[in-house]
């Protein structure tokens, strides 16, 4: 079976979250099942530079801006790409969705408009003879590509967060290269704006996020951000399936960012080196908790930030490596004055495996998370995930409840409802639980040996496909 998977990014070659892991790590998950994966990116600098020895495909003109584009197809990282090549819309440096004021670029809505016409196009043949069974399409930046398509090829869209919807101004239909005719409650329009993500959610063949607690959350408003009721009115058609993680990259054993370790024992190298490079004290009672994370609303870090002193009280560190936005950063700089919290703001791949191997608990109290993949790494490398019972969160983690305990199986620990009152209570839990080494370290086994990786997810994947094609 041949896929298109639409992407606006891919890892390790362009990655602003969770999308680009997951993106990068479908194709090598769902070879074995005899389905062969194309990835069609945006020619964005870094990915332009990783394909230097790319195959043109198609040459012509872009249908937005006129002017000329191609399509290549090339491998990388190996990855068998399609590269829509169009300079105008995205040979631009630094952050791949915003500009040099930290603003979306103002033609994003163009810009990633015209690339679905690209995944219209190779569905129609613009690639030659390589025409993909189904298109599985990722968040709103390829949203558009059902519409185009509109039912010509089944098409999957996965949710991976619901936030961004893609919103364009009406005035913007015809140079996205929509049908006014759609622009009404039962189409694309949003509020008296354009919703690229609206567009998907109607016109895709089916439709799923990355996790069943999230699927369900979905469908109410408390998380829907407005589209509670266009996802209820596709319940059949929407499924919930857990991400996994790339277990070669996040692997104690070989990692080469860390000390490697087989077992729990092996962490305690790393933690003295975590908190010797993050000049943290070697010798606080308590766990040191780890937190790598976009510093963004929905992640709830203000509310770490309210509840630090329950993990002080209880002889606990912080060492946390994040970067977004400016308050929170600030907040955090304020709080790196206390000798047993260390704040590192930026983006740093290796620093992030060293924080994962060398903390004893990963914090994730986000308000709403869709899969979140820290927890997962967390979990692999018997750092123990604190987190909110909120979507792919809840269905990850098994919580230290006195009957989990008693069975020996809990993995970590889960706090709802989620405000800071509950988070100070789960964080004095964690530093009694540390305390209780016994407890403590048959937690950590447990955790190392979750399944956390792509096999189950992928026969889920492959189940949908094939439910298209078959359908088609
Ligand atoms: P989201 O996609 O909402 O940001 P996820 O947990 O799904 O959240 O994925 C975040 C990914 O980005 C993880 O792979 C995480 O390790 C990585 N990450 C986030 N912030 C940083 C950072 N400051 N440095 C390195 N990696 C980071």
């Amino acid at each position: 079976m041949k896929v298109l998977s639409v992407t606006s990014e891919c890892a390790p070659l362009v990655k602003t979250g969770g999308l680009a892991d997951v993106a990068g790590a479908l194709p090598a998950a769902l070879a074995p099942l005899g389905i062969e994966m194309r990835t069609l990116l945006p020619g964005y600098p870094a990915v332009m530079k990783a394909i230097a020895s790319g195959t043109e495909v198609w040459t012509g003109a872009d249908p937005v801006t006129g002017t000329p584009a191609r399509l290549l197809a090339a491998q990388a990282a190996g990855l068998d790409l399609m590269v829509y090549d169009a300079p105008d819309h995205f040979a631009r440096d630094g952050n791949i969705y915003l500009g040099p004021d930290g603003r979306d670029w103002p033609d994003n809505p163009e810009r990633y408009a015209a690339f679905c016409r690209v995944a219209e196009g190779i569905c129609d043949g613009m690639a030659g003879d390589w025409r993909p069974d189904l298109i599985h399409c990722h968040d709103w930046q390829a949203a558009l590509a059902p519409y185009f398509l509109d039912g010509a090829t089944p098409s999957l869209l996965t949710i991976h967060n619901i936030a961004f919807h893609g919103l364009a101004p009406e005035g913007k239909i015809e140079a996205m290269g929509l049908d006014r005719a759609d622009f009404h409650r039962e189409g694309f329009e949003f509020w008296g704006r354009v919703s690229a993500l609206k567009a998907g959610l109607l016109y895709a063949s089916k439709l799923n996020t990355v996790s069943e607690t999230y699927a369900a959350e979905l469908m109410r408003p408390e998380f829907g951000m407005g589209m509670d009721g266009v996802l209820r009115g596709r319940a059949e058609d929407l499924t919930g399936i857990l991400n996994g993680i790339d277990t070669a990259a996040w692997d104690p054993e070989t990692d080469p960012a860390i000390t490697p370790y087989k077992s729990p024992k092996g962490k305690a190298k790393n933690k003295r080196a975590l908190q010797d490079a993050m000049g943290l004290p070697t010798d606080a009672e308590g766990p040191l908790c780890v937190v790598v994370s976009r510093l963004t609303e929905q992640k709830g870090l203000d509310m770490l930030a309210d509840a630090l002193p329950a993990l002080l009280e209880g002889g606990g560190q912080l060492a946390l490596l994040g970067s977004g936005d400016a308050h929170l950063e600030h907040r955090f700089h304020g709080l790196a004055k206390d000798r047993n919290v260390a704040v590192r703001i930026g983006y740093d791949e290796p620093l992030s495996h060293r924080m994962i191997a060398g903390g004893d608990a990963i914090l994730v109290p986000s308000r709403f998370e869709p899969c979140g993949l820290t927890q997962l790494y967390g979990l692999r490398y018997g750092t123990i995930p604190l987190v909110a019972l909120t979507g792919g969160l809840a269905d990850t983690v098994i919580p230290a409840s006195p009957a989990a305990l008693a069975r020996k199986v809990a993995t970590g620990l889960q706090f709802h409802p989620v405000n800071t009152d509950a988070l100070s209570l789960a964080l004095t839990r964690l530093c009694d639980l540390y305390a209780r080494e016994e407890i403590w370290n048959q937690m950590t086994r447990n955790a190392m040996s979750q399944p956390v990786g792509w096999d189950t997810s992928a026969a889920a994947y492959a189940a949908i496909y094939k439910d298209l094609v078959g359908a088609a």
